[in-house]
């Protein structure tokens, strides 16, 4: 490895430092990305499948394995997609190519992704940088633990409920869930239409900012997004006098939340009040209650409309038989794998007429009360801090089997994403030797908020975010 590159430690501004200034080249640089995912990625599976397009001035990125790259298969994790290769980009590989940015590779994803592990990966689980007998979280494992583990200097995530924040939580490092419509989901497979979200993963919420800069703003491809209603702003302050920071109750009371996650997050909460901000408590009794199975509804109701079109004929492997309807049969049965047959099962019957109000109505309903809720409290908040998951990296294997303790690792997550609500996770302290996440949530179009209050707080904490048996 090429002994200025340390990509453990570089962050990706730093990178575009180096190789701007010419100290190191943009071959030199893959090269080094390289080399670590040949050491490392035998242990953690992050990539599914890596790339060599390096080319003169550009750096290195890892995209999750649910954004449509032209050329390079992208399978969502799933076998029904295996040897699918996209004709064109989604809009966000489109605009990292047009930013001077290269694919490194493909980063592994639950099937779907649905799941908060990676287990439910039809090609194998991804491993925690941090102890390769844990999970990365999910569904979006593959990209945390490669910028954990230096396999590469960013990458991009989905989340539909959890999906970006919750890894990152487990893996130690800063990762952003949009506001709703504010990047193009053209390209991306889709999960549930009406939650999914591309964000940015990074070792900091600067970098962090910059790749949202980068892929942000109105597709005309894509009918939901907008533009964005002023530039982004790179975080530099370090004080956050006059920030109101509002803490949920029902959220640090919930049960389920580990006490050294509780301990790390109050450490963080003094150390917000000590840069100046305010911190008071509030209420969303509605969102913390009725969170998870309002989204397991909408989110599954969804998801069944979406991967109807998984049939044998529009993509990926088809399994023979005797008749249009076999083939189908068969194909699904063997393509997908029991967690999206799972959600395709309880979507369908959600949306089924005569059972439609009572599930997929009510559902909206509580939606549009949590939304409500939510608003509310941004009366009195700039933001919003929580713990991102009720519990540091666990086992592999330790949930796999029970759906619905897999369901509420995303306790803490889903409430704001169901409001269309931007979330940020940011790494606030250890518990049992692992990194706990806080997360902070705005209101619709805060990102430059939630940055700035990210960055002074990681700043301040100065937390070495490197896994302590990769430290060399
Ligand atoms: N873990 C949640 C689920 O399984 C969220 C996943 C996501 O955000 N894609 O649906």
């Amino acid at each position: 490895m090429s002994a200025v590159v340390d990509t453990l430690r570089l962050t990706a501004e730093e990178a575009i430092g180096l190789v701007e200034r010419g100290d190191v080249s943009a071959a030199e640089l893959h090269a080094a990305y390289r080399d670590a995912i040949e050491e490392r990625d035998g242990e953690l599976h992050a990539y599914l499948r890596t790339v060599e397009e390096a080319d003169g001035t550009s750096i290195p990125i890892a995209l999750k394995d649910v954004i449509s790259t032209k050329g390079v298969e992208t399978t969502a994790g799933s076998k029904i997609l295996s040897g699918y290769v996209p004709v064109f980009d989604a809009t966000v590989a489109a605009r990292c190519r047009a930013a001077g940015l290269t694919l490194l590779g493909k980063t592994n994803t639950d099937e779907f992704a649905m799941g908060s592990s990676t287990e439910n990966s039809a090609f194998g689980p991804s491993r925690n940088p941090w102890d390769p007998s844990l999970v990365p979280g999910g569904s979006g494992g593959g990209t945390s633990a490669a910028v954990t583990a230096g396999l590469a200097p960013w990458g991009l995530g989905s989340d539909t409920g959890g999906s970006i924040k919750q890894p990152s939580a487990l893996c130690g490092n800063v990762g952003l869930r949009p506001t709703y419509g504010t990047v193009s989901r053209y390209g991306v497979v889709a999960f549930a239409s009406s939650l999914d979200q591309v964000g940015p993963v990074a070792k900091n919420v600067r970098d962090v900012a910059l790749l949202y800069s980068i892929i942000a703003g109105r597709d005309p491809e894509d009918s939901t997004t907008v533009e964005l209603p002023g530039a982004v702003v790179l975080p530099q302050e370090d004080r956050l006098e006059g920030l109101r920071v509002g803490v949920p109750r029902q959220a640090t009371e919930l049960e389920a939340i580990e006490p050294g996650v509780r301990a790390a997050f109050d450490v963080a909460l003094t150390r917000l009040e000590e840069l100046g901000a305010e911190v008071g408590e509030c209420e969303l009794p509605r969102a913390f209650d009725y969170g998870i199975a309002c989204y397991y509804l909408i989110a599954t109701a969804e998801a069944s409309s979406n991967l109807a079109r998984y049939d044998g004929v529009r993509y990926g492997p088809r399994s023979e038989g005797t008749t249009y309807r076999e083939m189908v049969e068969r194909t699904r049965d063997e393509g997908f794998g029991d967690e999206p047959k799972r959600r395709i099962m309880l979507g369908t019957y959600a949306l089924s007429a005569g059972y439609y109000d009572a599930y997929y109505g009510q559902a909206q309903k509580v939606r549009t009360l949590i939304v409500r809720e939510h608003a509310d409290v941004f009366g009195r908040f700039d933001v919003l801090a929580t713990p991102t998951s009720p519990t540091v990296a666990f086992p592999i294997g330790h949930k796999a089997a029970d759906p619905l303790a897999m369901y509420a690792c995303d306790l803490l997550t889903i409430p704001s994403c169901l409001a269309g609500l931007p979330g940020l996770n940011v790494p606030c302290g250890f518990s049992e030797g692992l990194p706990v996440g806080l997360q902070l949530i705005g209101p619709q179009l805060s990102e430059n908020t939630l940055f700035r209050a990210g960055h002074a707080l990681e700043r301040s904490l100065g937390l070495d975010l490197v896994p302590e048996r990769l430290r060399t």
